[in-house]
């Protein structure tokens, strides 16, 4: 008899996204007329870079010739994307080498599949509210759960503190829904804390290249101590508009290591070499290319350009707040504005009532968290003139 995972049983049923949509869809059907604008889901939606295009097509080609036809690559990746990481990274003051990183399929699979080299006894350390992947993925391993806290005093920035017992850390900056982001000091506390403990933290950094003050880190690594307890996991998702194309990496440094039970000294990057050799076959030569051109000095020109026209939306969004003294948080280091709700209402309340009185789409905060009820995501991923529209909606009318 095939015994299942039981520990699928305590996952919640994810209705957040798929509650949205009923909700629009109805509202859609009962309201033709009115111009729905969708600021809800976190998805890019400019087109790709020219220079990544063009790899990819001449990589294509590159497949259809007997000389130049790629079968197998290595799993972790081909060392052309290494070495343009490498240079990228150095350019941000952290020096890697080639076999610290890993490619793979995106940042969702390595979030989930790294719980693999972790044993199942570890309490896991993930902050409130935050992107759901991190507990979603534990849980179905059947393992302890405890939260930090983020909150308008804490900027929704957490901070460890010696009543904490944890062993595995998750931390999002700048994060996915709030738009916090750590400072240098900041992370110099989580790290301090992870060294103290025994603890690994996996950092994702998905929204790196967002960051354009030098005074907030776009890597973990740019703290001294963190290659001894830090995993970074980052991904082309939204810096490079790869949500479809799909392409992401995982940097785990040679000097993190850790005792098992018997006294073995064991390394997390080759623990992570063998994870991925076995259950994992690389990702697409032509996506690679993509990925190379994508962070080849054009590549990051092309991309910044895409991300400006987002931030010029997030700056377009946070004017009217400011005009209408609704307090919000991120918006400069993210695509994402996190506003608390006006007038006391609560996420879903407040979700209803801009759907039907002014046709917009949010999300609501408490679909990341409890301590998300009473915030609303708002994201810069849309078109300019449905930006510009929503707000003079939201000036008008809230
Ligand atoms: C979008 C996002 C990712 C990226 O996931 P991919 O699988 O690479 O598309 C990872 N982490 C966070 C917090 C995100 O918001």
């Amino acid at each position: 008899m095939a015994i299942m995972n039981e520990n699928y049983c305590n996952l919640k049923e994810s209705y957040l996204f798929s509650q949205i949509a009923t909700k629009v869809a109805k509202y859609v059907k009962e309201n033709p007329d009115k111009k729905v604008i969708r600021m809800g889901i976190g998805d890019v939606t400019l087109p790709l870079a020219p220079v990544v295009v063009a790899a990819m097509k001449k990589a294509v080609e590159e497949m259809g010739v007997k000389e130049t036809f790629r079968g197998y690559g290595p799993e972790q990746g081909y060392d052309f994307v290494h070495e343009a990481l490498v240079k990228y990274y150095a350019k941000h003051g952290v020096s890697l080498e080639t076999s610290e990183i890993f490619i793979s399929d995106g940042a969702k699979s390595d979030c989930g599949n790294i719980t693999d080299i972790f044993s199942d006894d570890n309490v896991i350390l993930v902050p409130d509210p935050v992107y759901p992947v991190y507990v979603d993925t534990n849980i179905m391993r059947g393992r302890k759960i405890v939260y930090v806290k983020g909150t308008p005093e804490n900027n929704f920035l957490p901070m460890p503190d010696d009543s904490i017992k944890a062993d595995v850390i998750y931390l999002c900056s700048p994060n996915n829904p709030t738009g916090a982001a750590y400072t240098k000091a900041q992370l110099e506390e989580w790290v301090a804390y992870a060294l103290k403990n025994d603890a690994v933290i996996l950092y994702d950094a998905a929204y790196e290249a967002f960051v354009t003050n030098a005074d907030i880190p776009r890597s973990i690594y740019v703290v001294e101590e963190a290659k001894k307890c830090a995993i970074e996991l980052c991904s082309l998702s939204k810096t490079a508009g790869f949500t479809g194309t799909r392409c992401g990496y995982t940097v785990v440094p040679h000097a993190l290591k850790r005792k098992a039970g018997n006294g073995t000294v064991m390394e997390l990057n080759k623990m992570w070499l063998r994870r991925q050799t076995t259950k994992f076959n690389g990702v697409p030569y032509i996506i690679q290319r993509g990925a190379e051109a994508a962070f080849s000095e054009q590549g990051v020109k092309e991309c910044g350009e895409i991300l400006e026209f987002y931030r010029e939306n997030a700056r377009i969004m946070m004017e009217t707040l400011d005009k209408k003294g609704i307090k919000y948080f991120g918006g400069i280091y993210s695509p994402y504005i996190w506003m608390q709700c006006p007038n006391g209402m609560g996420s879903w309340e407040f979700f209803d009532y801009l759907l039907e009185k002014l046709a917009i789409v949010g999300t609501p905060g408490a679909g990341f968290g409890e301590m998300g009820e009473g915030y609303l995501r708002l994201t810069a991923f849309g078109s300019r003139e449905g930006t510009i529209e929503a707000m003079e909606r939201m000036e008008r009318s809230l």
